[in-house]
């Protein structure tokens, strides 16, 4: 598996249209169900005189398993298909989808939009590819699920797929390199296998679509980001800062940053799954000692980069917002807390700029009095306590966030500019 690329995939679309459903599908005929599991359920299935293992027992047990509040969680849920090494990032439902995308430990790089055959377009569906695009994810793959239910219809199949080309048309992903694919994740039609029930259907299966998606360039060249999860103090060996390298590269006898702390000194070893090794990349998680600092000096939140080019800390900064969910109105005054990487940090939304059209991003109305759920805008954020973040243009992996308030995530943003 290692030695392919890696694809991190987020899997969305509304709830109960079997998102959970076309993981457990994609894991089995992927061969990633781990032979443990495979082997408790075989002999489950077999005390309970049910002679023989089959994908309909995995399912019920995943849903047995969701049931008891566990959802799906076989392993990592990592499959590897001809060309890559996918990664499936939190799916929507899953405690806190937005929150977890944006500063969990991945990032999508790239997605599947899940929508029932018998139900069509529904708001999540609309919601989840809104925030695709507010995220920067790549490309969907829509997949329209459930073709058993529907009788595996042509027409049927058609209507859905007009539906969510006018969604994406509004949000202005292109459609026309866009894959739809009729697939049933509970039958396994047109997964791995083009399907006999979709005679009428010649395009390429769920995993030739994977298969397809343009490989995903490490951001190595952009400056050294790490944002810090733990500070350790090891003895014989100091303080050592943990965290995933986001952008850039990690390199021993450098001399680094860390902001909003602002204390920087030499990185005198890196360390990753244990071992040593002279430099880090994109997407590993390391620890590294760094000379010239004490433990207290740094903490969690704060951001790592080269001394000659340290994160930017953020007086105040612009974004544009999507609110997912509040109950009442936002707001100028309003501060509820912001997740952006590591950090949590309150932060008061100093005034509402412009509303805008949450399909095309056109402005709609300046400086409106609020914003409900459903809006989106660009408003002016001044953190309470100092905040490192980056513009999304420049850094994208340090340029969103999520909103949270009530124990829920009420809004997710991206970064358009920062004044120091
Ligand atoms: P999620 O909420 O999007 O994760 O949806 P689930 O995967 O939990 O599926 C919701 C329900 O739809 C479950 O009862 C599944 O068994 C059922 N389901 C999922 N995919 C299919 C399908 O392809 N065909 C049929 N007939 N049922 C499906």
């Amino acid at each position: 598996m290692a030695d392919k690329p890696h694809q991190n995939l987020a899997i969305i679309g509304h709830v109960d249209h079997g998102k959970s459903t076309l993981v457990g599908r994609l894991l089995f005929e992927t061969g990633s169900v781990p032979e443990h599991v495979i082997e408790q359920y075989r002999e489950e299935a077999e005390e309970k005189g049910k002679g023989g293992f089959e994908f309909a027992y995995v399912m019920d047990n995943l849903a047995e398993e969701r049931e008891r509040g566990l959802t799906i969680d076989i392993a990592h849920q990592e499959f590897d298909t001809d060309e890559y090494y996918f990664t499936i990032v939190d799916t929507p439902g899953h405690r806190d989808f937005v929150k977890n995308m944006i500063t969990g430990a991945s990032q999508a790089d790239n997605a599947v939009l899940v929508v029932a055959a018998d139900d069509g377009v529904q708001p999540q569906t609309q919601e989840h590819v809104f925030l695709s695009r507010t995220l920067g994810i790549g490309e969907l793959i829509i997949a329209v699920n459930k073709m058993d239910l529907v009788d595996y219809d042509e027409d049927r199949f058609e209507e859905v797929r007009d539906e969510v080309e006018q969604l994406l048309g509004r949000v202005r992903f292109s459609a026309a390199d866009t894959s739809f694919i009729p697939i049933s994740a509970f039958e396994g039609d047109n997964i791995s296998d083009r399907s006999d029930e979709t005679s009428w259907y010649d395009g390429p299966t769920l995993l030739d679509a994977l298969n397809d998606l343009p490989e995903v360039e490490p951001p190595t060249d952009a400056p050294l980001r790490v944002p810090i999860q733990d500070v350790y103090t090891i003895s014989g060996i100091g303080t050592v800062p943990v965290g995933r390298v986001e952008t850039g590269v990690l390199e021993v006898n450098t001399t680094v940053s860390f902001q909003p702390s602002d204390a920087a000194g030499e990185v005198k070893s890196v360390e990753m799954h244990h071992e040593e090794v002279p430099r880090a990349n994109p997407g590993d998680n390391v620890g590294f000692n760094v000379r010239g600092i004490g433990k207290d000096d740094i903490r969690r939140g704060d951001v790592c980069g080269p001394a000659e080019e340290p994160p930017t800390v953020a007086e105040t900064f612009q974004a544009q917002v999507v609110v997912m969910q509040h109950p009442s109105v936002i707001t100028a005054g309003y501060t509820p807390v912001f997740h952006a990487h590591t950090a949590q940090v309150a932060c008061t939304i100093e005034s509402i700029d412009t509303k805008l059209d949450p399909a095309s991003g056109d402005v709609k109305e300046e400086n409106p009095d609020f914003i409900k759920s459903g809006d989106a805008a660009v408003v002016t954020i001044r953190p309470q306590k100092p905040l490192s973040i980056e513009p999304s243009s420049e850094i994208p992996e340090l340029g969103s966030f999520a909103i949270r308030d009530m124990g829920q995530t009420i809004a997710a943003g991206k970064v358009l500019s920062v004044t120091e």
